[in-house]
């Protein structure tokens, strides 16, 4: 720990995780810069959260504000090939998390994958716990594994949801069981290809030896096989329809419930201890929520349905008739995947936001679709067309910046207009 004494640090992005660094280098006696695009970034947070040292630097990232550097930590999100491309030539370039990994003593459980990261990590976290361990959660989710470091407590185990960005940005970082839940082309406009992307993934895998676990779906067997060396126990997993969990509906959380069962058999937590967690799991919110039952129709909120393949599991998880509330930032995907979907299950398209036209091109011939200016009319449309049997389903397939600064701020909008246009108030 006393490496870092002394030293100078970069931080690039004050964001959750950015700040968290700068905070546990700032303990561990570093001199901290903290680089933030955003020039009005309030940067009195740094003396609330008593960063009195660290020194803010606030606009575009320059190559002057990384000279003389002995490490920089990169905040996920941001391109790790860009800020390589400002540093001078071999500087030390790292994720959050490799940083943070430097200071953990208990075994890790790390999740990723395109869909299903979080639920499978808190999934895996009511097993361990109905199991008797402490538990530590975080990574992408909620508290940076650095907030875990800097409190001083000690786990049992630790379970991390991790992105591909931080992922890049390890180096030593090793997780006794790593989990790939699944992998589609997704965030192409941050990586610069598939393949990449793809690898980003897989070095999760990368350093674990003969003790470990990797988790892995069985319809990458092929791919893993023939481009990657893992020295680590290989498992395979594919949905079997074993596992009952009112909680979690659909074959893709069969998925995710082998691939969490693999883990926490691996720490040696009994297939019953698992069934018991599964009959007691609530679900996080804003996946396929089911949130409200009125006059005979089902409401579900699945804002956090940001791809095609979250869009393609909410549709194959309810039945017909639903009507389908899309529309957002499009992050990529061929929608028109889903015209047979939407014209066998699809009582009606409501849109709104951004990629109208994307929308409207894939299904044109598919399915009623009709355009809303905001969610919340289109909410209350489908509100007053729908009768008994029906499921009104928000799964948007797409991210909801273009109306709202998160997924959780839409999935709150469309409960609140689904309420209104009901008549029922919130309690
Ligand atoms: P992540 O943390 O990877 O974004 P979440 O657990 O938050 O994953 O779920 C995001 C969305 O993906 C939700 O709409 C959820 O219903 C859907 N989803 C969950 N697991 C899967 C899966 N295995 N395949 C496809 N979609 C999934």
């Amino acid at each position: 720990k006393d490496q870092l004494k002394g030293h100078k640090a970069v931080v690039v992005g004050a964001g959750r995780s950015g700040l968290s660094a700068a905070a546990l280098l700032e303990s561990l006696g570093a001199g901290v810069r903290l680089l933030e695009k955003r020039t009005d970034f309030d940067v009195s947070q740094l003396d609330s959260r008593g960063l009195f040292n660290v020194e803010p630097v606030l606009g575009e990232h320059r190559p002057e504000h990384f000279q003389g550097a002995d490490l920089v930590v990169v905040s996920p999100g941001i391109s790790l090939a860009m800020v390589r491309g400002l540093c001078p030539a071999g500087q030390t370039v790292i994720s959050e998390l490799e940083l943070a990994s430097w200071f953990i003593s208990e075994p890790v459980i790390a999740v990723t994958g395109t869909n299903g990261k979080t639920t499978t990590c808190m999934l895996i976290q009511k097993v361990l716990e109905k199991a008797g361990r402490r538990v530590f959660t975080g990574g992408n989710i909620g508290t940076p594994l650095s907030d875990h470091v800097l409190s001083g407590k000690r786990a049992d185990i630790l379970v991390l949801e991790v992105s591909s960005f931080q992922l890049q940005g390890c180096s030593g970082f090793t997780p006794h069981v790593g989990v790939l839940l699944n992998f589609s082309a997704n965030h192409l406009d941050h990586h610069e290809s598939e393949d990449e992307y793809f690898r980003a993934k897989m070095q999760l895998f990368a350093r674990q030896g003969p003790m470990d676990l990797a988790v892995l779906p069985l319809d990458l067997r092929a791919r893993v096989e023939s481009d990657f060396r893992i020295k680590s126990n290989i498992t395979y997993f594919a949905p079997t329809g074993r596992f009952h969990c009112p909680g979690l509906p659909g074959a893709h959380n069969q998925a995710n419930m082998e691939a969490a069962m693999l883990a926490c058999g691996f720490v040696d937590v009994s297939r019953n201890i698992f069934d018991q967690a599964l009959l007691e799991f609530v679900p996080p919110p804003h996946r396929q929520e089911v949130f409200l039952q009125d006059k005979g129709v089902r409401y579900i909120n699945d804002s956090k349905a940001t791809t095609l393949e979250a869009m393609t599991a909410a549709l194959k998880a309810f039945d017909s008739p639903i009507r389908l509330l899309a529309g957002g930032r499009y992050k990529g995907g061929d929608f028109s995947l889903l015209a047979g979907t939407l014209q066998e299950k699809a009582a009606k398209v409501y849109l709104f936001g951004d990629s109208r036209e994307i929308f409207e091109d894939a299904w044109k011939n598919s399915a009623d679709m009709e355009h809303f200016a905001d969610l919340e009319q289109a909410a209350a449309r489908a509100v007053q067309e729908a009768g008994p049997g029906d499921n009104v389903l928000l799964s948007p397939g797409t991210s909801s910046f273009d109306l709202f600064n998160n997924y959780q701020e839409r999935g709150e909008a469309f409960k609140v207009a689904v309420r209104k246009a009901t008549g029922i108030t919130l309690q």
